[in-house]
């Protein structure tokens, strides 16, 4: 299912973000993609995946919002697609997520 119809208000977000960011194309490629349920890694962790689980390698970009870190995409071994997003509990609150080291 289209992580559009799922998540419609969660994609618009990150569209956003990601056109903020300069990362046009993946803003563009995220709207087609679709929808594999949240990850079930930790309690902590509510990123939605958006290929099989498994799929994402260690890149990744922090989605940052007038200069806080707001959340993170992870992205496949070639860099090339979207794997799972994650936005922090609070959106639209001031950034409260800390980059790990
Ligand atoms: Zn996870």
């Amino acid at each position: 299912m289209p992580l559009r119809d799922v998540r419609p208000e969660f994609l618009a977000r990150v569209t956003m973000l990601l056109e903020r960011l300069g990362e046009h194309e993946m803003a563009v490629g995220l709207a087609g993609q679709a929808y594999y349920g949240e990850c079930r890694c930790g309690p902590r962790c509510h990123a939605v995946l958006t290929a099989p689980p498994g799929s994402s390698s260690s890149v990744m970009i922090w989605l940052e919002d007038e200069g806080g870190i707001v959340g993170e995409v992870s992205l496949d071994a070639d860099g090339a697609m979207i794997t799972a997003v994650e936005l922090a509990a609070d959106v639209g609150e001031p950034a409260t997520m800390e980059p790990l080291a």
